[in-house]
């Protein structure tokens, strides 16, 4: 079944007064708004506390080929979904000191060397100016105080959103950057699907020398082919 990921509206632009409109940066739009949940706008903190009893953990995550283990942070639906496509699309960041929090309280710090991530597509970060699986990444190597490194190119090829479930199993092509000499790294992606994107990466991080490679994400989207016992979700804690 073909899995697409609906993009939300860009940021509307700003009347100036002169006939000509502009976007305020990111930044302005901080500063000038109060803030509020990414998931349903209530102000105060993203997630709010309402939002945040919606969203179920995911303790059971398969792991996927060529990974040591594989840790999801929350399903992907509801309030989950929101946080994350409008991270990935619009560049709303204000969960992602919560996101940081909560992963890296599922890390194991010293039994990991290197913290890092599944790059998108060199198109996609070149669109949208960023790259959320980094991101993400930096903000759990930072509460974990795990060093943070850009160990993967990512291959030619269009990116995993999008694609049927078949071609998703190919998975995208990476290249190592640099030797790894026997490391633990722990990889960072934003949602997992077949884990194929995982996969992918790890085996290009076992052949620069990691030793071990686990994987944590921020969120589990079960496919339709491969079933798994999910047992009662449990609710956050706030962070
Ligand atoms: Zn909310």
């Amino acid at each position: 079944m073909p899995y697409n990921t609906p993009a939300p509206s860009p940021i509307p632009p700003v009347a100036t007064g002169s006939g000509r409109s502009v976007t305020p940066p990111p930044q302005t739009l901080a500063v000038l708004l109060p803030s509020r949940c990414v998931a349903c706008s209530a102000v105060g903190p993203s997630p709010c506390p309402r939002c945040l009893a919606s969203m179920s953990s995911c303790p059971n995550t398969p792991v996927p080929d060529g990974l040591d283990d594989c840790k999801a942070l929350l399903r992907y639906e509801g309030a989950t979904r929101e946080i994350v496509t409008r991270l990935k699309y619009r560049n709303q960041r204000s969960s992602l000191r919560w996101l940081g929090s909560a992963l890296a309280d599922l890390v194991d710090a010293e039994a990991v060397d290197v913290v890092t991530w599944a790059p998108t597509t060199g198109s996609r970060v070149r669109e949208r100016g960023f790259d959320h699986a980094e991101l993400i990444a930096r903000r759990v190597a930072g509460r974990t105080g795990v060093p943070v490194r850009s160990l993967l190119d990512r291959g030619p090829g269009p990116a995993q959103t999008g694609r049927s479930e078949v071609e998703r199993h190919s998975g995208p092509s990476f290249l190592p950057r640099r030797s790894l000499c026997g490391s633990s790294v722990l990889l960072i992606d934003d949602v997992m699907t077949t884990g194929s994107t995982l996969s992918a990466a790890a085996r290009a991080l076992r052949t620069a020398g990691a030793s071990r490679v686990r994987g944590l994400v921020v969120a589990h989207r079960p496919w339709s082919g491969r079933r798994h016992q999910e047992p009662e979700p449990n609710r956050l804690r706030a962070v």
